[in-house]
């Protein structure tokens, strides 16, 4: 099964070297204002504008290169907030964008608003202070004074389905909306690998030991930088403890007594949609003998 990842920006194709100057029109761009992303909301609502938002009233904050579609440049611009939008246009968070536009522009979206933070958060070297520059055969930042290349950030957590006969652990974060309930999440942590940081986010949140860990899919998750790796795992013994600052309840779950679930944005959805598939066909497999 392949995961289909809401937030892969894999349509866009990042092309060497970066041209110097910005178009005025011709391009794809992304009207980008602090974390939300503009929309249009025409018979077709659009993230694109073809013409640059910034004029001599309203200066760019921020212009960064995204990469082409097909043919066409597409750019994340940055303008102040409260700036005034074209007739039509509003101004919307990213995750909200979901099921407004074509999937392939959500993760635009997404693109724009992490790249634009990474441009925010990169101005002086980590190193020795200095003003960095932008770098037209990367998506990178340079120190002339001391040589540093600075990259975006990306914070790696895995994500994961654990399984027992035929029930799920699922669990609530503090930070959920009333009865919802999610698989077990966490960063990866220095000199672990992914199969360390399943075994212990697993074992630190709920108490339970895990094997058998096997690779589902992957998702960019840009708020504001994260990467979910998504596994299934089978439990391998213990009792559910809870962490209680991580988690106020966690339990086993089965097909038909799920508790309220992750919206279909998620990975996490989609490890749960997965293993309800398997179930129904396990279970009509059987029904049918
Ligand atoms: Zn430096």
């Amino acid at each position: 099964m392949v995961h289909n990842a809401k937030f892969s920006a894999g349509s866009l194709v990042f092309k060497f070297p970066v041209p110097e100057a910005i178009p005025i029109s011709g391009a794809d761009f992304v009207i980008v204002s602090k974390n939300d992303v503009a929309i249009s909301n025409g018979i077709k609502p659009t993230i694109f504008s073809s013409t640059n938002p910034a004029n001599s009233q309203n200066p760019a904050m921020r212009v960064q290169y995204l990469g082409h579609r097909d043919a066409t440049a597409c750019y994340a611009v940055e303008i102040a907030a409260g700036t005034a939008l074209p007739a039509d246009w509003e101004y919307s968070g990213v995750r909200e964008l979901f099921g407004r536009i074509p999937e392939d522009e959500l993760a635009i979206a997404a693109l724009a608003v992490q790249i634009i933070d990474f441009d925010r958060t990169t101005q002086f070297c980590g190193f020795c202070g200095a003003k960095t520059r932008q770098l037209r055969t990367e998506r990178a930042k340079f120190c002339s004074d001391c040589n540093q290349i600075t990259y975006p950030r990306l914070s790696p957590a895995i994500i994961v389905l654990v399984e027992k006969e035929d029930q799920i652990l699922l669990a609530r974060s503090p930070g959920f909306p009333p009865g919802l309930h999610s698989v077990i999440a966490g960063f990866v942590e220095p000199g672990e690998n992914l199969e360390n940081a399943v075994q212990r986010e697993v074992r630190e949140e709920v108490g339970i030991a895990v094997k058998n860990i096997r690779y589902f899919g992957s998702e960019p998750w840009p708020f504001p930088h994260s990467l979910m790796i998504g596994f299934l795992a089978d439990y391998a013994g213990g009792e559910i403890a809870i962490d209680k600052k991580e988690i106020v309840s966690a339990g086993w779950f089965s097909c038909d007594n799920l508790p309220q679930i992750p919206s279909s944005l998620s990975i996490s959805r989609a490890l749960i949609d997965g293993w309800m598939e398997r179930r129904n066909l396990l279970s009509s497999k059987s029904g049918s003998l």
